[in-house]
């Protein structure tokens, strides 16, 4: 056996990477392992749009706009050259979407302006409807963003099949750490997570090459990335019917392209590459982090568990998780992961919102998984 390592982490997306860089920042000796590779997974095919969330006033408006604010201020401040703060154009996508703008407006918790329709022609924009720019928003370079989060942190490509606890160690093949973070994304089987819900959603993103002079982003029901570097993001499709990863499909690619040209002239975009993954949501859209509960031993203990009853949290020692990051990974890992390392290191209690135990108890309750045990 190796040496132990403070902490492993399983999975080297947005959530693992972040999570490994606020657990080094805080002194820790940490080991990131993934099967294929840094941002192998959903993370690498993310268009990565870092926006604010749009809507009438909600906890998960709220966070996700916390996490925003808190995201932007982290690539810039961590890696400013992979942060193009180009601005986000929030775009109603017709005329009943473009009257709920008007009742989303008091709930526009960041720095926003209007923009009327001709301010968005003159910039090429083809849209009939007054929109939203959020000057602070932008897009992240997804993988690099990952790499860099790592680039002073060992990383090494390796299948994690089992993970066992031995003399107050999580052993893992042959290295072993004290705690153990599961950020693996739609694959959650290495414990019982089953309670948290883990959900992938298929999704494909193209990137053009072009000439076409936009120097903004938008969103309305694809993001269209601002030309950078000669290349435009077109993003994304949301397949639920694809249950495994399957090769990545040009044509996926190219009818985001076509929704395109009713935003920009798409004219000379050529296709240069496709981009496909699996993006991991909870049950209730709310990221999942922190500790684990040690299902078996509570069902075992308290059956009275799925009839309602309320017995305190067992949870498995140190082991603990970040996923669930949903449609928007680049926009919240940076907080979740702020929030992990501080109860990794520091033993703080992690923010209810996204503390997986709201959804143990209901789980208990509902879930037909139980159907046999009731
Ligand atoms: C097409 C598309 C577009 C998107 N666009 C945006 C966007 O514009 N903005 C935004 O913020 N988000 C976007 N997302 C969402 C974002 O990509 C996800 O929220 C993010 O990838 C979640 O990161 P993660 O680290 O939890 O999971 P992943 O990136 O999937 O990482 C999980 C990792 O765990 C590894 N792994 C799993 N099991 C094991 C094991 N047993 N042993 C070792 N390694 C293992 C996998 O190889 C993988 O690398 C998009 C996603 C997709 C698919």
């Amino acid at each position: 056996m190796s040496k132990a390592y403070d902490c492993i982490i399983i999975g080297a997306g947005v959530a693992g990477a972040s999570t490994a860089y606020a657990l080094t920042q805080k002194g820790q000796d940490v080991l990131v392992l993934d099967k294929n590779g840094i941002a192998s997974g959903g993370s690498g095919a993310a268009g990565a749009f870092v926006s604010p969330k749009i809507g009438k006033g909600s906890p998960l408006q709220t966070l996700t706009n916390t996490s925003f604010s808190f995201a932007k201020d982290f690539y810039l401040s961590t890696c400013p050259s992979l942060f193009h703060q180009t601005g986000v154009i929030r775009i109603p996508k017709d005329e009943a979407d473009a009257k709920k703008f008007t009742e989303y407006e008091p709930f526009n918790e960041n720095r926003y302006a209007k923009y009327k329709t001709e301010q968005l022609q003159a910039q090429g924009i083809a849209v009939e409807f007054d929109s939203f720019f959020f000057p602070e928003a932008g897009v992240c370079d997804a993988k690099e963003i990952c790499e860099d989060l790592l680039s002073n942190i060992e990383v090494v490509k390796y299948e994690a099949k089992q993970i066992t606890q031995k003399d107050g160690l999580w052993c893992i093949g042959e290295y072993s750490a004290e705690s153990l973070v599961l950020a693996t994304g739609y694959e959650s089987d290495l414990a019982d997570l089953r309670y948290m819900g883990i959900k992938g959603t298929w999704g494909t993103r193209g990137d053009f090459a072009s000439q076409l002079s936009l120097d903004v982003s938008m969103h309305q029901s694809m993001s269209v990335g601002a030309n950078v570097d000669g290349i435009i993001k077109l993003g994304a499709t949301h397949e639920k019917e694809v249950k495994e990863p399957v090769p990545c499909q040009k044509g996926q690619a190219l009818l985001l392209k076509e929704k395109a040209s009713s935003l920009i002239d798409t004219s000379d975009l050529e296709l240069k590459e496709v981009f496909c993954g699996m993006r991991a949501g909870s049950k209730d859209y709310f990221p999942l982090v922190g500790k684990v509960i040690d299902v078996p031993f509570m069902l075992e203990t308290y059956p009275a568990v799925i009839r309602g009853a309320k017995p305190e949290m067992k949870y498995i020692d140190n082991l603990f998780v970040c996923n669930g990051l949903g449609g928007r990974g680049f926009v919240f890992a940076p907080l979740m992961a702020k929030i992990l390392s501080e109860c990794i290191v520091e033993e703080k209690e992690v923010d209810v919102r996204v503390d997986p135990d709201r959804l143990f108890l209901k789980w208990c309750r509902k879930s037909p998984e139980l159907d046999a045990l009731r």
